[in-house]
C-alpha cells in the first residue's frame, strides 16, 4: 500500500508498559498513523551498565502487548541486528522495507532532550518527521531542535516507567495495571526481573540502548562529533 503514514515507536521495551501504549496510541490518533511500529532495540554488547533482559523477551511482550491493536505492529530490525541501537539504523532499515510511506518516529521528552547528542542526527530528521510526546517528570522543549523536524503533542500522563516495573517486581511488588495483563504473567513465566535492583551485579541504573555508545570489552568505536551516550 503507497504512501501510508507510519510511526515509529523505539524503546528498549524492559518491560513494554501502558505509558508507551498511550504515548503511540495518542500519536496515532493526532498524527492520523496508519500503523504504529514498535521497535525493541537491540541486545548491548556485554558489561553494560545494567542487565537488559533478552531481546527475545522484549520483543515478545511488545508483541503481546501489542497483539489487540489492528494498527500496532513489532518490527525485529533493531532485535536482528545486534548491539546496541542507534536510531539512524532503524530508520534506514524501516526506510529501506517501506520505501513509499512517510515515517514518523514518536520520542519521549526524555529521550527529545537528547536527541542532538544521537549518531547521525540530521539524517535522522530527514527520514522521518519527529514526535515527542508529554512525559511525567521531563520538560517538553524543543526549542533546540531544527524548525519543522519536531512536533509536540501532549499525551495523557501516565508516571509509569520500565525501570520502576523492573524494581518494583524484585521487590516482590505487583505491576498489574501498569503493564497490559499478558506481559505480567509473561514477567512471571519467564522469571523476569526478580533480583532486586541493589542486587544486581552492576550498579548504576540507566540503561545504555538506543543511541548508546557501544561498552564493556569491545574497543570503542572512534569518536564522532555528535555521539555520546543516551539511556533510553
Ligand atoms: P527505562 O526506565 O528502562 O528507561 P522507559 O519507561 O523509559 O524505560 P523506554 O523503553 O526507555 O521506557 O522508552 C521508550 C520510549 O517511550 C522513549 O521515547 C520514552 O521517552 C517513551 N516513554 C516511556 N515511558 C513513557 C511514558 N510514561 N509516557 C510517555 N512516553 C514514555
Ligand atoms: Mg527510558
Amino acid at each position: 500500500m503507497a504512501g501510508r503514514r507510519v510511526g515509529v515507536m523505539g524503546g528498549t521495551f524492559d518491560p513494554v508498559h501502558h505509558g508507551h501504549l498511550v504515548a503511540a496510541s495518542e500519536a496515532a490518533s493526532l498524527f492520523g498513523l496508519d500503523e504504529v511500529v514498535f521497535v525493541p532495540t537491540g541486545q548491548p554488547w556485554q558489561k553494560t551498565d545494567r542487565d537488559v533482559a533478552p531481546a527475545e523477551d522484549r520483543y515478545l511482550m511488545t508483541v503481546i502487548a501489542t497483539a489487540s491493536n489492528p494498527r500496532f505492529s513489532v518490527s525485529r530490525v533493531d532485535v536482528d541486528r545486534g548491539g546496541p541501537t542507534y536510531t539512524i539504523d532503524t530508520l534506514t532499515d524501516l526506510a529501506r522495507q517501506r520505501p513509499d510511506d512517510e515515517l514518523f518516529f514518536i520520542t519521549g521528552a526524555d529521550a527529545l532532550s537528547q536527541i542532538l547528542t544521537w549518531r547521525d542526527s540530521a539524517a535522522c530528521f530527514a527520514l522521518a518527521h519527529f514526535v515527542g510526546v508529554t512525559r511525567p517528570g521531563f520538560d517538553l522543549g524543543a526549542a533546540h531542535l531544527p524548525e519543522g523536524a519536531v512536533s509536540l503533542v501532549e499525551v495523557p500522563a501516565l508516571a509509569i516507567s520500565s525501570s520502576d516495573c523492573r524494581a518494583r517486581v524484585g521487590r516482590g511488588m505487583p505491576v498489574w495495571y501498569l503493564v497490559p495483563d499478558g506481559v505480567v504473567q509473561y514477567i512471571e513465566k519467564r522469571g523476569l526481573y526478580r533480583t532486586p535492583v541493589g542486587a544486581r551485579t552492576t550498579a548504576r541504573e540507566g540503561v545504555p540502548g538506543r543511541d548508546a555508545a557501544p561498552s564493556g570489552d569491545r574497543p570503542p568505536e572512534p569518536p564522532t562529533t555528535d555521539l555520546q551516550e543516551v539511556p533510553r
